[in-house]
């Protein structure tokens, strides 16, 4: 890995409008990051710094990647998404030194946002890397949030996520680091509701009950309703494809769907 290249997403189309639910974790991103960025002026006045990242944390499929992608999205800039684990290597050194490419790619590309998924994996624990070279990588990402010059640092800015918060490395949770986190819940039947919208918004659909699609579908995550909507589209596709006419998505496709698949969330 250590010659790994990391790619940076051009900036997407994806909008904070675009996630279903998460109320709160989209008005405090808006809060910590949009806010002062679109408003340099009162940044200034209220001596708002853009320092230090984000942990956002949750079970799976909830959205931490998707909100991240659409922070990248309001901002205009890149998306470097990186899971922790394929910045880990066992030989000596590489770890650290792939932290910092992994760095140095955003700065020479910013404005972007980097996102590190799986941070618990810094805390050691089922980790071939030794413990000396955990730590290594701690304080070589410690050095890179710091910023040598803070100023390299402009234009970037850094998300983390976890599904296990309680493994994350104690010196990464320090002020001005990951110190403040964002809960990523399940979604709620509104949310979920939401969700299924945005899913099916550029498919050709017919009388679908998203409501009451929404109600069905407790315990779903977002990851569960994208499914649900692309394996209903996949239906009607094959269909279509046989008799040579095509049918739009309808309430059966969907609901044949939600029952092929077993909800993925657990009690949080
Ligand atoms: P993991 O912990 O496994 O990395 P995650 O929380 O990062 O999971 P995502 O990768 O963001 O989950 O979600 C997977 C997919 O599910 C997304 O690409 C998106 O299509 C859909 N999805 C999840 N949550 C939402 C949401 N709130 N609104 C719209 N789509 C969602």
């Amino acid at each position: 890995q250590s010659d790994a290249a990391w790619d940076v997403e051009v900036p997407g189309a994806v909008r904070l409008a675009d996630v279903g639910g998460l109320r709160e974790v989209k008005d405090r991103l808006e809060a910590a990051f949009l806010a002062p960025l679109r408003n340099p002026e009162l940044r200034r006045l209220y001596g708002k710094s853009l320092r230090g990242g984000l942990l956002l944390y949750g079970p799976p499929g909830c959205g931490k990647t998707f909100v991240a992608r659409a922070v990248a999205g309001e901002l205009g800039a890149g998306f470097l998404s990186v899971s922790v684990n394929d910045v880990l290597d066992m030989w000596i050194g590489n770890s650290e030194r792939n932290m910092h490419q992994v760095f140095e790619t955003a700065r020479r590309q910013a404005p972007c946002v980097v996102f590190l998924d799986e941070l618990d994996a810094l805390g050691g624990k089922r980790s071939r890397v030794q413990s000396s070279g955990m730590r290594n990588t701690v304080n070589q990402l410690l050095t890179e949030l710091d910023g040598v010059d803070a100023a390299a640092n402009e234009g970037v800015f850094v998300l983390a996520a976890t599904n296990a918060p309680w493994d994350v490395d104690l010196a990464l949770r320090r002020p001005g680091r990951f110190d403040r986190t964002l809960l990523v819940l399940p979604p709620d039947a509104p949310a979920r509701e939401a969700v299924l919208r945005y899913h099916l918004r550029e498919r050709p659909i017919e009388k679908v009950d998203v409501a009451k699609l929404a109600r069905l579908t407790d315990g779903f995550s977002g990851a569960d309703l994208a499914h649900v909507c692309e394996s209903a589209a996949e239906t009607a596709l094959l269909d279509s494809a046989r008799t040579g006419t095509v049918r739009l998505i309808g309430m059966p496709d969907l609901l044949g769907a939600v029952r092929g698949i077993v909800p993925s969330t657990e009690p949080w």
